[in-house]
């Protein structure tokens, strides 16, 4: 077939197709880097390479397409003609086209092939994506990595967060040279060992969507029962009792009623669970016992809670402070607390205090148990009393000390010798109990 190189000119480099800051490329001297797919992630990906002096060449089902995607150092050539040139190529595409490379099968013999792909769902396949490439092309080595970063943040540049990049492969000098690559991208490479973690790794960035799930349905659902609670002691109590009609309330202040209980009861279950542990690891006198699943789930959605209990409170402030004759300073120290003690008991102790300046007067007036239901801001005081009560106990010396000896290694004595414990520290979902 014939092939289209677009190479284009390189005083065109100036014509940049980079994000802002991210102008000048180094002149590229290092070897040469071939990808397969000229979508997103090919296209963050030659830009990454080609800013690390390296040179990249794309191939493309049709280069001509492709050729408006990519700035203008990157060569961007049939499919058959990247894989010529190089014997590294990022197989920047879904697992669905694999077999749509297979005619290029005897080209590929010897040459390396990064699978970066990701599923939609955990385990999606029974096979990895990497294994299920490295079954197409037997005699190619295959490498599984880069899949843990997003387009975006490999146009951008890694930041802290997310600059560990996880690499496996059967053949250790084809990791090693993928891992120093990771190393040149400013990655943190992290040697995942042999092809069978290839489906652990094509978890991993579902695993952080699964964190939130928990905590965003626990936080819808508290949403609408404190919602229709105040609905209905608000605005359906005083229409039946008096035919009063205060629908205008549902917006604003039926709203603001239900993101500080919410915001208040979300920040307590972050340090529910923690005492929830406490008291296992208590009763079952070592800290080598695994929790039971649901607690070991709800430890690890701990900081996903807390900052969900953050955005409540935040939009409660705005809220608060739109509304006339609010007394802002309250919400200042509201606000304050949550950022100054990122998260810790001083703002669950700052929070319970300011529900219980606002509603202290109404736990003694008969008016406002409408329908025999007690006011919002009793049940927003629940959890936050059993946690800070809860904390109080694990504060007595006896139970603190105990509690500090577990967590040091100290066992009970029949303990020690069961068979049935699990190392905890062993596990890979470890947890650490604040
Ligand atoms: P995309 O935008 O859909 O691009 C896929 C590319 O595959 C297409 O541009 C196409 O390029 C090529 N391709 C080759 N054969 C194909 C065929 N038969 N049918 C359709 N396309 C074919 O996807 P992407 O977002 O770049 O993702 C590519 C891979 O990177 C995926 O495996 C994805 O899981 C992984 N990944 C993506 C991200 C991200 O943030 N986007 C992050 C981590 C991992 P040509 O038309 O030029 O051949």
């Amino acid at each position: 077939m014939d092939s289209i190189s677009i190479m284009r000119n390189v005083k065109d480099a100036s014509e940049t197709f980079l994000p802002n800051g991210m102008s000048g490329f180094k002149e590229a001297s290092k070897a040469t880097i071939g990808i397969l797919g000229s979508g997103d992630f090919a296209k963050s990906l030659a830009i990454r390479f080609i800013r690390s002096g390296y040179a990249v060449v794309i191939g493309s089902r049709n280069p001509k397409r492709a050729v408006g995607f990519f700035p203008p150092l990157v060569e961007i050539v049939h499919q058959e003609d990247a894989v010529m040139k190089t014997n590294l190529i990022f197989v920047a595409m879904h697992r669905e086209h694999y077999t749509s490379l297979w005619d290029l099968k005897h080209l590929l013999v010897g040459k390396i092939l990064v699978d970066v792909s990701n599923n939609v769902r955990i385990n999606q396949y029974a096979e990895a994506n990497a294994e299920y490439l490295a079954s197409l092309f037997p005699n190619s080595t295959v490498v599984k990595g880069f899949n843990v970063i997003s387009a975006w943040a490999l146009q951008f540049g890694p930041k802290d967060a997310n600059r560990q990049i996880y690499i496996c492969s059967n053949v250790v000098e084809a990791r090693q040279q993928i891992i120093e690559l990771a190393r040149q991208l400013d990655f943190i490479p992290v040697d995942m060992g042999t092809l069978a973690s290839a489906k652990e790794i094509e978890n991993m960035p579902l695993h952080l969507f699964t964190l939130w799930k928990g905590p965003v349905l626990v936080a819808i659902g508290l949403s609408i029962f404190f919602y229709i609670y105040s609905f209905i002691r608000d605005i359906v109590h005083p229409y039946v009792k008096n035919k009063q009609s205060d629908f205008y309330k549902i917006p604003i202040e039926i709203v603001n009623k239900t993101l500080p209980v919410v915001a208040i009861t979300l920040l307590s279950l972050v340090y529910l669970a923690g005492l929830l542990a406490s008291a296992f690891q208590l009763n079952s006198g070592t800290k080598y016992r695994r929790f039971p699943t649901w607690l070991e789930h709800w430890l690890q959605c701990r900081k996903q809670l807390g900052l969900l209990s953050f955005f409540f409170a935040s939009v409660h402030t705005i809220y608060s402070l739109c509304l006339p004759m609010r007394r802002s300073e309250r919400y200042f120290f509201l606000n304050m607390a949550y950022q100054q003690s990122t998260l810790g008991y001083v703002a669950l102790l700052i929070s319970t205090f300011h529900v219980l300046i606002y509603g202290w007067k109404r736990a003694f007036e008969e008016q406002y148990y409408r329908f025999y239901t007690p006011p919002n801001f009793m049940l927003a005081l629940i959890l936050p009393f059993t946690v800070i009560i809860g904390k109080l106990i694990l504060l007595f010396p006896c139970i603190n000390r105990r509690l500090r000896k577990i967590r040091k290694g100290w066992e009970k004595s029949q303990l020690t010798n069961d068979t049935s414990t699990i190392l905890l520290q062993a596990s890979p979902e470890r947890v650490t109990v604040m």
